[in-house]
Formats: C-alpha cells, sequence, structure tokens
C-alpha cells in the first residue's frame, strides 16, 4: 500500500458520515481537509528547526504559531460536524483575522499584509457557495475599512522597517497572496473536473441502465408528446426510437385506447401516478423493409407520474411525466383466452341444462304415450276395445316412435356436426324440384294447422351443385319451423331465386316472431326461444342449428329477420357450385362466428 493511498484512507476516515453518501460531497470535503491538515502538521514539523536556527520567537512568530493550529481545528469542525458551508465561513474568519493581526503590526492599509484580503473571497470561492463567498466578501471588505480607520486614528505601531525593506515585503506580500490565490484556482478547476467527472459517470449508468431495461423508459409532455424515450422501446415496436418522438408514439396507439392514454398522462401531470392498458401498433420486420404492410398490435402496460423536477412546483401547465411501460400482450391473450374458455363453459352448462330440459320432454312425452297405449293394447280384452281404437292406439304408438326416431337422429346429426365427422356428398341436382317436394311433403301438416303455404321459385331456375339431402333437410327444418310458429289462418312463403352466383332461399312466415333477445342466441343447439310463446310448439331447439351447420358446410350463409308478433323471415344463401375442398371430404367446423344486425337479426358467416 503506497503512502498516498495511507493517506487518502486516513482522511476517507475523517470525513463526516453524511459526505459519504455523495461522490461529489465526499471530494469537497476531502479538498477541504486534505491542504488544511497536511499543511498545518507540515509547518508544525518545521517550526522547531527554524526556532532552532532563530532562536527565541517573537509575538509575531508566537501569534503566526497559534493561527497555524486555526486549519486543524477548521478540519476537526468539518469532520464533526459535516457543515462544509460553516466551515468555509469560519475559514475566512481565521484568514481575516491573522491578515489583520499581521496588518496592524507591519503598517496598516500599507503592509505587506493587506493585499492577502484579496485572497479571503476568493478562498471562500471554493466552497461553492454564494452566500458564504458574499460573507467573505464583505469581511474582507470590513477588514480593509477597519485598517484605514485604525490609521487614520494613529493607533498603528510606527513603522520599524526601512522604506527599502517595506518594499521588499510588499513584494514578498503579493507574491504570497498571488502564489496561494493560484493555488486555490487550481483546486477550484479540480473540484470543477472532479464535478463533472462524476456526473457524467453518473449520467453514463444511468444511460446504461436504460439501455439495458426491457421496459420502455419515457417522458411526456403534459398532452402526451415524447421528449425522450429509451433505445428499449426499438425492440418493443420495431422502429427506431426517433420515430416516436413528439406525437410518434401516440400515432401508434390504438384509435380506440387513445382517450384513455391521454388521460392517463395528464393525471399524471395533475400529481396522480396513474396505469393505463392500451395497444400499441408494432412494425414487423417486413414493414421495415417495405416489402409488406403487416398490422401487428401489442399490448402495453404504462405506469405514470410526475416528473419531479422540483418538487410541486414541476406541476403545471408545462409538467411532464415519466412513464414506464412494459409489453403484457402475453398475459392479455391469456386472460382473453380465460374469457373465452370461461363463456365456453358456461356455454356448453346452458346447453347441457336446455339439453336436459328439452329432453326430458322430447323424450318423456312420446314414451309415455308408447307406454301408456301398448299398455291399454295388452289388455284390450278387459277394456273391451274394437278395431277401431286398436288401429288408432297403434297409430299413436307408431307416431310416437316415428317422433322419437327424428329427435333421436336430429341429436345424432348435431353430434356428428359438432365432431366434425358429418359429411356431405355434393352433386347437381334441381333446387326446384327438391323445393316443391318439401312444400308437398309439408303441406298436410300446414293445411291441419290452418296455415296457407305457397310456394315461388321460377321455372328456369338453374341446377346447383350441393348435398341435395342436406338441402332438403335445410328446406323442410325451415318450412316446418315456420308452420310450426304460425297461427291458424297465417301464411307462409317460400321464395327461391338466383342472386348473383348465390342461390337465394327465403322462408318467411306472419307467425309468433322471435324478440330480439332471443335472436342473438337463435341456432346454438338446443335453444328455444322465450317464455313468452309458453312452449307450446314441441320441439328439440336443434332445427336452426342443424341448418347452420350445413349452410356452413357449403360455405354459404344463413340470416334470420324476425320481429316479435309480426313475423320471420329466413334467408339462407348457397353457392350455385360447391365443390369440395382437395381430399374429397368436408366436415364440420366449429360452431360459425355470429354477428348481431341492428338487433333483429343474425348472421352465419362464411367458414373459412
Ligand atoms: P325447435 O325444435 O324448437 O323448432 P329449432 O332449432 O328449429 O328448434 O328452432 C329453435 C327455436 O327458434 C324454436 O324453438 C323457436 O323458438 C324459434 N324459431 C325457429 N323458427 C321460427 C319461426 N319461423 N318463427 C318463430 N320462432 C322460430
Amino acid at each position: 500500500m503506497s503512502v498516498l493511498s495511507i493517506i487518502r484512507d486516513c482522511l476517507d476516515a475523517l470525513l463526516h458520515p453524511s459526505a459519504r453518501t455523495d461522490a461529489l460531497t465526499c471530494a469537497r470535503h476531502r479538498a477541504f481537509i486534505a491542504p488544511r491538515l497536511l499543511g498545518s502538521l507540515a509547518a508544525f514539523a518545521v517550526f522547531p528547526a527554524y526556532l532552532a536556527m532563530r532562536g527565541a520567537p517573537s509575538a509575531l512568530e508566537v501569534g503566526a504559531l497559534a493561527w497555524l493550529i486555526a486549519p486543524i481545528l477548521l478540519s476537526w469542525f468539518l469532520s464533526r460536524t459535516g457543515y462544509y458551508e460553516g466551515a468555509y465561513a469560519l475559514s475566512s474568519l481565521a484568514l481575516s483575522a491573522l491578515i489583520m493581526a499581521v496588518a496592524i503590526e507591519t503598517g496598516g492599509m500599507e503592509s505587506f499584509a493587506a493585499v492577502w484580503l484579496v485572497v479571503i473571497p476568493i478562498e471562500a470561492s471554493l466552497s461553492a457557495s454564494r452566500r458564504v463567498v458574499v460573507f467573505a466578501a464583505l469581511l474582507a471588505l470590513g477588514c480593509a475599512a477597519a485598517l484605514i480607520l485604525i490609521g487614520d486614528f494613529g493607533w498603528l505601531p510606527p513603522p520599524e522597517s526601512s522604506p527599502a525593506l517595506r518594499v521588499s515585503l510588499m513584494g514578498v506580500g503579493v507574491a504570497s497572496a498571488t502564489l496561494y490565490a493560484s493555488v486555490i484556482a487550481f483546486a477550484a478547476d479540480a473540484l470543477a473536473r472532479t464535478s463533472v467527472t462524476l456526473l457524467s459517470r453518473e449520467e453514463e449508468r444511468y444511460r446504461l441502465l436504460a439501455r439495458n431495461m426491457s421496459d420502455v423508459i419515457s417522458r411526456h409532455r403534459r398532452n402526451g408528446a415524447v421528449m425522450f424515450i429509451s433505445p428499449a422501446a426499438e425492440s418493443l415496436l420495431g422502429v427506431p426510437a426517433a420515430q416516436l418522438h413528439e406525437h410518434g408514439l401516440f400515432e401508434r396507439v390504438h384509435v380506440a385506447d387513445r382517450p384513455a392514454y391521454l388521460t392517463a398522462l395528464s393525471d399524471a401531470a395533475r400529481g396522480t401516478e396513474v396505469g393505463v392498458e392500451f395497444r400499441l401498433r408494432r412494425d414487423t420486420p417486413e414493414d421495415v423493409c417495405g416489402s409488406t404492410h403487416a398490422v401487428d398490435f401489442i399490448w402495453v402496460e404504462m405506469r405514470c407520474r410526475p416528473l419531479d423536477r422540483a418538487g410541486s412546483s414541476s406541476l403545471g401547465s408545462d409538467a411532464e411525466v415519466v412513464a414506464v411501460m412494459r409489453d403484457v400482450t402475453d398475459r392479455k391473450l391469456q386472460e382473453q383466452a380465460l374469457d373465452l374458455a370461461r363463456s365456453a363453459a358456461e356455454q356448453a352448462d346452458a346447453a347441457k341444462t336446455r339439453f336436459l330440459a328439452t329432453m326430458s320432454h322430447e323424450l318423456r312425452t312420446p314414451l309415455n304415450a308408447i307406454i301408456g297405449f301398448s299398455e291399454m293394447l295388452m289388455q284390450e280384452q278387459a277394456l273391451m276395445l274394437n278395431a277401431g281404437r286398436r288401429r288408432e292406439y297403434s297409430q299413436l304408438i307408431n307416431d310416437s316412435g316415428q317422433h322419437l326416431l327424428s329427435v333421436v337422429n336430429g341429436i345424432l346429426d348435431m353430434s356428428k356436426m359438432e365432431s366434425g365427422n358429418f359429411e356431405i356428398a355434393p352433386e347437381p341436382f334441381a333446387p326446384r324440384a327438391a323445393l316443391l317436394n318439401c312444400c308437398n311433403l309439408l303441406a298436410l301438416r300446414a293445411r291441419e294447422n290452418g296455415v296457407d303455404l305457397s310456394a315461388d321459385a321460377p321455372q328456369d331456375l338453374p341446377d346447383v351443385t350441393g348435398d341435395p339431402r342436406a338441402f332438403k333437410q335445410i328446406v323442410l327444418n325451415l318450412v316446418s319451423n315456420a308452420i310450426k310458429f304460425t297461427e291458424r289462418g297465417g301464411k307462409v312463403t317460400v321464395a327461391a331465386a338466383v342472386e348473383g352466383v348465390r342461390l337465394v332461399l327465403r322462408v318467411t312466415d306472419n307467425g309468433v316472431g322471435i324478440a330480439a333477445d332471443d335472436l342473438k342466441r337463435i341456432g346454438d343447439p338446443f335453444f328455444q326461444a322465450g317464455k313468452t310463446y309458453q312452449r307450446r310448439h314441441e320441439g328439440t331447439g336443434l332445427g336452426l342449428s342443424i341448418v347452420k351447420s350445413l349452410v356452413n358446410l357449403h360455405a354459404g350463409e344463413m340470416s334470420i329477420q324476425s320481429k316479435l308478433d309480426e313475423g320471420t323471415t329466413v334467408t339462407v344463401a348457397l353457392p350455385l357450385t360447391f365443390a369440395l375442398p382437395d381430399g374429397g371430404k368436408i366436415t364440420t367446423l366449429a360452431p360459425a362466428a355470429r354477428t348481431v344486425q341492428s338487433g333483429q337479426a343474425f348472421q352465419v358467416k362464411k367458414s373459412a
């Protein structure tokens, strides 16, 4: 360990604890203590040799020796109290006391020591405190005035030295004062360099911190304009940070999220700490090359707070805000997936409840009929049933069995469609003939219900390519629904026409209609519209969802317009020519996306 580092360690041990926390304060305290302590100790060390050479000391020499203790006391004061300005003020006082003592002894204002008064404010300037410098300057001026007054009152001792000696002493005084002032200037320069080095080191440390953080740090004006943004933004958004300055970042905020973004910044400028989540547009690598224009949004969470520059005084119209942003896209996607899963689970639960409720009715009713009437037939002797009754009961058992079969078939079809195992076989067929055939099949039921059923299909309706069985099932389901939900005296119309490259089928009735709330869910498996109709009509709630899936399989669209008590129109649009994708097999897809149109209709979108 070198002598210098030992001295340095000893000096550091003398520093007041409050000075050790900050590097610049530490350097200043060291610069105050070191020269005073070392200078005084060195002077003390040589003083015995001086006395040995000079003999008994004069009063002035004793005074000078006593003064040498002052810097040690000042160093001790700073070391104990850490009061830097106070130490400098005391130093100015000690220096001025010495100068006054020597000057009074050696001719007042004409003394070589008077020139040293200039050094007092210069030395005080090292404190970097305006108060101390003003104090030192006033002190020096006061001492000069006192010397003049003492001289004017003739209280000065008569000069002992010859004019020639006085001139040489003045020379020594000026030279030593200049030398001391130069030393102070060097010390000030060294301190300034130290503070610049320390500041730039600190700045570099913060810059490194900002560069290496994955979170983005930014500084904003109250209106959201970016004044600084850390380089992490480049990897987050795929653009140079410079492009995000001013309103560059704002332009990347999703239009729907812009109000929330601006509100958060202006709230933060007013002094509140705010957090906000919004979407930011990110440039994909293709964007940068300019070859394609891919738009990609990420979710970010931004926490912002006012920039505390001068306490609360910085809050106001020009208040600035510091924000820390981080990518939370993964979390958001997880939340969305969770929401989807939750609503899917809720829907599945509701579907299960609906299924159980419907099935208990739809299966029990025909089963009860089958069991009841078959028991009666078994006891025909006891009940004395005639042939007509027996035929009637057998017919009822048969009808109930047929109904059960259709219910079970419906469930099986739906389940195949939902599991993706329902296959269709497209072939060319005449839609007009198929449509009239279905209407003929349902004509009897329409008559029984007192409903007028009419078909409107042009003679020249072209052949279409699709699955004819599926087409018939679509028509049968829609028309039987229209008959079922139309009151006696009502009217059902089935129309088919070519519109563009599609065959459009419309089944219109003026029946009970569907409430807007129910309309959103019509087509969900087992869903049956409202209590309004008090379920006067039997059914499983599968007909429309089967239609919906069949239409999807043909890459078609289905929409429903309906008004309660006014009637319903179901529109199905199928491509004139439907070809199977490669592989020759098409299977049902997951339930299609549904859009509600003005609360009165929904549309089954074409599946991808
Ligand atoms: P369901 O076996 O109950 O008829 P669907 O899937 O065919 O099952 O229909 C679902 C529900 O949609 C029906 O229960 C009914 O409430 C409503 N609905 C379907 N078609 C019509 C229509 N033409 N008029 C009024 N309501 C209808």
